[in-house]
């Protein structure tokens, strides 16, 4: 399957640029990642999307992971031209959030209560507000290379830098991501390296009763795909409680996608909050926070009160499309996520042949449902600094630009990640291969 040319999508790209920054409503999506300018996408279905020059792709970035099934599934084309025909939202109590929240909390093994949000970093700002207001502490700890949105004390360490900047691993430094945050929000966080226990252990004796908070991915997923080694996430949160903080659990991205119940079902953990958003709304723009409930009860009306307003919590519309979603992915004991993890094992067996057979230094990391490569000559990433000094992301990005020629969308960026829905297929995979194999060429 190789692509024609992008000419339309080039000449839209350069009127887009008139009106939006960089053309597009995110760095992510512009000329930063995609070197020759973005392909503009006009059409998916399943697996495969359009371009604008009609070209098609199979599409193993799925929206940066929030469709879970894959482009315009059948059942929620359905239920959204049924809502919206009844009206999408009303602001007011509706049971389609109920019906949505108690899908919710059948699902994700911590689920006291949930508060619906908009997006993920809405979901992560109030599970700092809420950790906050339970522990009476301000300052929390994250880790370097975990993103957790774009709320201003996360914009801390979520890019890669050279490791002369980086700080000792006792004492990392503190580096903004964004301009315009206050400094004083940065004196705040603690920022500690991950899958290290005796860094964090350090970290957190000079900090003791003074932390709102640890808040982690659970899978590190804005590093490519980083697993944590044996036993460090129980650890962490064990570790979060005799400091006195709340251990939060970012599962964003991991939520509904690697089980019913996301990470903490999988390594049996027991966060007091966790926060998800992506693959729970189905393509819809959705976050939620939940946990225990006498912490989330703190956002009841009353004095000293958390307060979370929001126009559209709990839309309506994407309420429907949550509780289809739900019921699609617990169907038929789990049926949806064998299938994710059979085809996403089965890509990532393919790619390790493949550049074992090529002799390309290359590692492939993760498992089912999410993977990243690497380039690089060590036998794994374990972590940020690991990332930043030996990782080849312009190699990967020519890599990828190669495979966007051969009919395989993702994005060339190395700090995301490649994402099997429930709708990709072995085809898909044999799609991927074939265009993987001729893609080394671009990188020899
Ligand atoms: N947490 C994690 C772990 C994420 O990866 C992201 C988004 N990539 C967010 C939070 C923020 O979510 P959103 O983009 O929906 O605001």
């Amino acid at each position: 399957m190789t692509t024609g040319s992008r000419t339309r999508s080039q000449e839209w790209y350069k009127r887009a640029q008139q009106f939006l920054i960089e053309g597009v409503n995110s760095p992510s999506r512009g000329a930063a990642v995609y070197s020759s300018g973005p392909i503009v996408l006009e059409r998916g279905r399943g697996s495969h999307v359009w371009d604008l020059d009609g070209n098609e792709y199979v599409d193993f970035m799925m929206s940066f992971g929030a469709l879970i099934q894959g482009h315009a599934h059948p059942a929620i084309v359905e239920v959204v031209s049924k809502t919206i025909a009844e009206g999408s939202h009303f602001a007011a109590a509706t049971s389609a959030e109920s019906d949505a929240a108690e899908r919710f909390c059948r699902m994700v093994p911590t689920a006291e209560a949930v508060r619906f949000t908009n997006s993920g970093s809405e979901a992560t700002m109030l599970a700092l507000r809420l950790a906050r207001a339970h522990t009476g502490c301000t300052k929390f700890l994250k880790f370097e290379g975990h993103y957790h949105g774009w709320y201003d004390p996360y914009c801390l360490n979520a890019h890669s830098h050279p490791l002369d900047r980086l700080g000792p691993r006792h004492e990392p430094a503190n580096i903004p991501d964004s301009a315009g945050i206050a400094n004083a929000t940065f004196g705040d966080v603690i920022i500690a390296p991950w899958n290290d226990l005796e860094s964090l252990d350090h970290i957190l004796r000079r900090h003791a009763n003074e932390l709102a908070a640890i808040i982690t991915e659970p899978i590190m997923a804005n590093m490519g795909c980083i697993l944590p080694r044996e036993g460090y996430l129980e650890e962490v949160g064990r570790l979060a409680h005799q400091a006195g903080a709340l251990f939060i659990l970012d599962e964003v991205v991991t939520g509904f996608r690697y089980a019913p119940g996301g990470c903490q079902e999988r390594y049996k953990l027991r966060p007091d909050l966790s926060t998800f958003g992506k693959a729970l709304g189905a393509g819809f723009p959705v976050g939620a926070v939940t946990g225990r409930r006498e912490i989330l009860e703190r956002m009841r009306w009353g004095d000293g009160m958390v307060l979370h307003y929001g126009t559209f919590n709990g839309h309506r519309l994407t309420m429907r499309v949550i509780a289809k979603n739900l019921d699609l992915l617990a169907a038929n004991s789990g049926a949806a996520y064998k299938h994710v993890f059979e085809i996403g094992d089965a890509a990532i067996t393919g790619l390790r042949e493949l550049f074992r057979r090529k002799n390309i230094a290359a590692v492939v990391q993760g498992y089912g449902p999410m993977f990243q490569i690497y380039f690089t000559n060590r036998d794994f990433i374990f972590d940020y600094r690991d990332y930043c000094q030996y990782a080849d992301t312009s190699k990967y990005s020519r890599f990828v630009h190669g495979l966007l020629d051969r009919g395989i969308y993702m994005t060339p960026s190395n700090g995301l990640h490649w994402i099997i829905s429930t709708a990709h297929t072995i085809q898909d995979v044999e799609t991927l291969l074939r265009a993987a194999d001729e893609a080394c060429a671009e990188i020899a």
